[in-house]
C-alpha cells in the first residue's frame, strides 16, 4: 500500500515538473499514437480476412477443376474411354473453365510442362523448367516451381503465391493460387485468383482512414493549443503579478478576475491575499518611521527563537527609550516630536546588521533584535555590549529637528536569547526590566537583564498592591519638618508623608511616590495628607504658642491635573475648619512642564481662597527662571544640592547668592532647604536667606515630638536673640 502511494506521489510529482501547455501537447501526442496504432491494427487484419475469403474462393472452386478429372478418369476406370481420350477430355474441358473476369485452371505435369492452360493456351506443351531447352520465362518458371513444390509436398496440394500479370499486360501482379496433385495421371491441377483489387481497396481505405485520423488530429491540436494556450497564457499573467505583489507591489492589478473557471477562482483568491496583505502591511509598519511595529516585531522574534533553536546562534533583544521625549512634544509640539522618532529610526537602522530587525512599539519606545550574534555566549555578550555602546552613543548626538537643536538620550535595556523556552512577551519583559534598570542607574546607558533585577521588580510589583490598601490600613503617617527664621524662631513646617510598613518598617515618600504616581494612588494619598495637615493646622490653631505656624504641603503633577483638585482643596480645608491663609503648596517642576496655563488657572483660584505656593527644589530643573515668571508664587525653595555646595564650590555659592537676590527682587521668601551644618546655615544666613529647614534644626518628626523641638529652639533661640 505504502509502495502505491509513493508510486503515486512520484506520478504525480513527475506530471507537476511538466508545464501545462506542454502537457496538452503530450496528451496530444499520445492520442495521435494510440489513433494510428488501433487504425493500423484494424487495417491489417482487415487485410488478412480479405486475403483469407480469397484463398477460401480459390480452394473451393479448385474442387470443381479436380472433379472434372476425377469424372474422366472414371471413364477411363469403366472402360468408355482410353487414357488419352479421357486426359483429352479432360484438357479440354479444364481449359474451358472460367470464372470472373481473369480466372481459369490449369494443368502442369511434374516435369514443368504445361497441359492445359485456361489463361494462355501458348503455353501447352512447353515446359518452362527443369530441362536445357526449358522456355526461358522468369515469371512462369517461378510459378511453375512453386506449383511443383507443392505438389511433391506430403499433402500434394497447397496455396502458392506469385506474381504474374493479367492477359494482355506485362505488369505482374500478386496472385494466390492453390494447386493439387492428381495422382492417377500425376498431374497438377490448380487455379488462382489475382489480389490486387484486395490491395487497391485495402490502400484507399488506408489513404481515407489515414485522411479522417489527419483531420481529427489538426482540429484536436487546434482546440489543445487554444486552450492551452488560453490557460498558460492566464496563468503566466497571474502568476507574473502574484510574484509582484509577493515583492510587495500591493497596488498591482490582479489579472482574470473576470473569468468563470478555476483560473478565476484562483486570481479572485490571489485578490483577498493581496488585500489582506495590504491590511497586514499596514498594521504592520509605522506609517511615521516606516519601521515593523508590535504584529510585525513579534513574528521576527518567534521566528528568531525558532530559528537560533536550531543553528544555535544567540541573539539579543533591545529595547530603547528616548529621554525627555515628552517634554519635547510638549514644549516644541508633535512635529517636533516626529521628526525625532524618523531621526532615531533612522540612526538605529543604519547602525545595525541587515537582518536585524528594527520596531517601534509606539510612543519613543523601539526595539531591535540582533540575530545571530554568535554560537558562545561570552561572545554574544560581547558583541551586544558593543552595539549597546554604539546605540547609546549615536542616539545621544543633537538633533536638527527643523529649526530646533535638540538633546535627548536613550536608555537602553537588553537581554540575550537563544531557542524557544522563552516567549516572545517575556524576553520583551526581560528586556523592559533591563531598561528600566538602564533609567535609575542615571538614563544614557545600557543595561542587560539580569534574575536579580527580576526579583527585585517582583518586590517592587508586590509593595504598588501593598500600596493600594495602605491609607486603609492606617499605616500612613504625617511627619513634620520645622522651618525657621533668621532669628531661630519656629515660623513653619513642611509636611512629609511616612508609610510604615508593617514588615519593611518605615519607607520613605523617595521610595513609594514615584509608584504612587504611576499608579495614580497619589491623588487619595495625597488627599490624606491634606486632610491631616488640616486637622494639625486646626489642632495647632487652638495652642497660643503654635496658632502662628504655616504648613507646607507637597503636590505632585497628577494632583494638580485631577480636574477636581481646586474643588477637593477648598472641601477639605472647609470642612477642617483650618484656616487657609495658614496653609502652603510646595509644586516641583514637574508640575509645571505640562500645561501652564491650566496651572495657573488653579493656582489663581486657591490663592483667592487665601493659601500661598512654593516652587521647591528651584534651581533643578529646566526652566525655573520661565515658571517663575509665568506663575504668581510666594515662595522659592532653594534646592539641598546648593546648600550642600554653597561651602565647597564658587560658583554654587554664588547661583545660591543669585537665587537670594533674585527672590528679594520678585518680593519673594525664599526657603534653603537640606540645612545640615551651622556654617551652612551662617553662609546663607550671611547672603540674605530668610527661612531654614534642615536637620540642623530638626529631621521631619511626628506632631507630637514637634512640641519638644519647639521647646528646644525656643530656648535655643532666646539664647540667641
Ligand atoms: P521635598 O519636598 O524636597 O522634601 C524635602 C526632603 O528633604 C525630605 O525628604 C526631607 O526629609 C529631606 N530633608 C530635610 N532636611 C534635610 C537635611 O538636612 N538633609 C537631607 N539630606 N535631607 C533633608 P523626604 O521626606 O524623604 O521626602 C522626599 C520627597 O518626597 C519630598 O521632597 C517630596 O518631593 C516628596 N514628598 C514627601 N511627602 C510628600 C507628600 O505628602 N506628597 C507629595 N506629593 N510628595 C511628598
Ligand atoms: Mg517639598
Ligand atoms: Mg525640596
Amino acid at each position: 500500500m505504502r509502495n502505491y502511494l509513493t508510486k503515486m506521489k512520484s506520478g504525480r510529482y513527475l506530471l507537476s515538473s511538466i508545464r501545462v501547455e506542454a502537457r496538452f501537447w503530450l496528451v496530444l501526442l499520445i492520442g495521435f499514437a494510440v489513433i494510428v496504432g488501433i487504425s493500423a491494427d484494424s487495417m491489417i487484419r482487415l487485410h488478412s480476412i480479405l486475403i483469407q475469403d480469397r484463398q477460401d474462393e480459390v480452394r473451393h472452386l479448385l474442387e470443381s477443376g479436380y472433379s472434372v478429372l476425377t469424372h474422366f478418369q472414371q471413364l477411363e476406370l469403366e472402360g468408355k474411354l482410353t487414357r488419352d481420350q479421357a486426359q483429352e477430355a479432360a484438357r479440354s474441358a479444364v481449359r474451358d473453365m472460367h470464372y470472373g473476369e481473369h480466372n481459369y485452371f490449369f494443368i502442369w505435369d511434374l516435369n514443368g510442362k504445361s497441359i492445359a492452360h485456361g489463361g494462355n493456351i501458348h503455353y501447352e506443351g512447353r515446359t518452362f523448367i527443369g530441362t536445357p531447352d526449358s522456355v526461358q520465362e522468369p515469371v512462369v518458371s517461378y510459378m511453375v516451381s512453386q506449383l511443383l513444390a507443392v505438389a511433391s509436398s506430403p499433402q500434394h496440394e497447397g496455396y502458392s503465391r506469385y506474381q504474374i500479370p493479367k492477359a494482355g499486360s506485362t505488369v505482374p501482379l500478386d496472385k494466390i493460387a492453390y494447386s493439387k496433385l492428381f495422382v492417377p495421371w500425376q498431374w497438377s491441377i490448380g487455379t488462382g485468383a489475382y489480389v490486387d483489387d484486395i490491395n487497391t481497396s485495402f490502400r484507399n481505405r488506408v489513404v481515407t482512414r489515414a485522411r479522417t485520423v489527419l483531420i481529427l488530429l489538426i482540429l484536436a491540436g487546434l482546440v489543445t493549443y487554444l486552450i492551452g494556450n488560453d490557460v498558460a497564457a492566464a496563468t503566466r499573467r497571474l502568476s507574473r503579478n502574484v510574484e509582484r505583489i509577493a515583492r510587495g507591489e500591493l497596488d498591482r492589478d490582479v489579472p482574470g478576475v473576470e473569468r468563470a473557471d478555476e483560473l478565476g477562482d484562483m486570481a479572485r483568491a490571489v485578490l483577498v491575499l493581496r488585500d489582506t496583505s495590504r491590511e497586514v502591511v499596514e498594521l504592520r509598519h509605522d506609517p511615521l518611521t516606516g519601521l515593523a511595529m508590535r504584529k510585525l516585531l513579534n513574528d521576527h522574534l518567534n521566528l528568531t527563537r525558532f530559528q537560533s533553536a536550531r543553528n544555535g546562534y544567540y541573539n539579543g533583544l533591545i529595547l530603547i527609550d528616548m529621554d525627555r521625549f515628552k517634554l519635547l512634544n510638549d514644549t516644541h509640539g508633535h512635529d517636533a516630536g516626529d521628526l525625532l522618532l524618523k531621526e532615531v529610526a533612522r540612526r538605529l537602522t543604519h547602525n545595525t546588521r541587515k537582518g536585524d530587525t528594527v520596531a517601534r512599539l509606539g510612543g519613543d519606545e523601539f526595539v531591535v533584535i540582533a540575530v545571530d550574534l554568535a554560537t558562545d555566549e561570552a561572545t554574544a555578550l560581547r558583541s551586544l555590549e558593543h552595539i549597546g555602546q554604539k546605540l547609546v552613543r549615536v542616539l545621544g548626538e543633537v538633533y536638527q529637528l527643523g529649526s530646533i537643536s535638540h538633546v535627548s538620550h536613550a536608555s537602553i535595556g537588553i537581554t540575550l536569547f537563544r531557542d524557544e523556552s522563552m516567549a516572545g512577551d517575556e524576553l520583551l519583559k526581560q528586556a523592559d526590566l533591563a531598561l528600566y534598570k538602564a533609567k535609575q542607574d542615571g538614563r544614557n546607558t545600557f543595561r542587560f537583564f539580569d534574575p536579580d533585577l527580576e526579583s527585585k521588580i517582583r518586590r517592587r510589583n508586590q509593595m504598588e498592591r501593598e500600596l493600594h490598601s495602605a491609607i486603609a490600613m492606617g499605616q500612613m503617617e504625617l511627619h513634620y519638618q520645622p522651618q525657621v527664621d533668621d532669628r531661630g524662631n519656629i515660623i513653619g513646617a513642611e509636611a512629609l508623608v511616612r508609610w510604615r510598613h508593617p514588615e519593611r518598617g518605615m519607607i520613605s515618600p523617595a521610595q513609594f511616590i514615584p509608584m504612587a504616581e504611576e499608579t495614580g494612588l497619589i491623588v487619595p494619598i495625597g488627599e490624606w495628607v491634606l486632610e491631616e495637615a488640616c486637622d494639625q493646622l486646626v489642632n495647632w490653631s487652638q495652642r497660643p504658642d503654635m496658632n502662628h505656624l504655616v504648613v507646607a504641603v507637597n503636590v505632585s503633577a497628577k494632583q494638580m491635573f485631577d480636574e477636581q483638585f481646586v474643588e477637593k482643596v477648598r472641601n477639605i480645608v472647609l470642612c477642617s475648619g483650618a484656616n487657609p491663609a495658614h496653609l502652603k503648596l510646595e509644586l516641583t517642576e514637574s508640575v509645571l512642564v505640562k500645561n501652564i496655563g491650566e496651572v495657573k488657572a488653579k493656582m489663581d483660584q486657591l490663592k483667592q481662597f487665601g493659601m500661598a505656593f512654593s516652587l521647591d527644589d528651584f534651581g533643578t530643573g529646566y526652566a525655573s527662571l520661565t515658571y517663575l515668571k509665568q506663575l504668581p508664587f510666594d515662595q522659592i525653595k532653594m534646592d539641598g544640592s546648593f546648600v550642600v555646595d554653597v561651602l565647597k564650590d564658587e560658583r554654587s555659592a554664588a547661583i545660591a547668592r543669585l537665587m537670594i537676590d533674585l527672590a528679594r527682587v520678585l518680593k519673594l521668601e525664599v526657603v534653603a532647604e537640606g540645612i545640615e551644618t551651622v556654617e551652612q546655615h551662617a553662609c546663607l544666613r550671611g547672603m540674605g536667606c530668610s527661612i531654614f529647614q534642615g536637620y540642623l534644626f530638626s529631621k521631619p518628626v511626628r506632631p507630637d515630638m514637634f512640641f519638644q523641638h519647639l521647646d528646644g529652639f525656643r530656648q535655643a533661640g532666646a539664647a540667641q536673640g
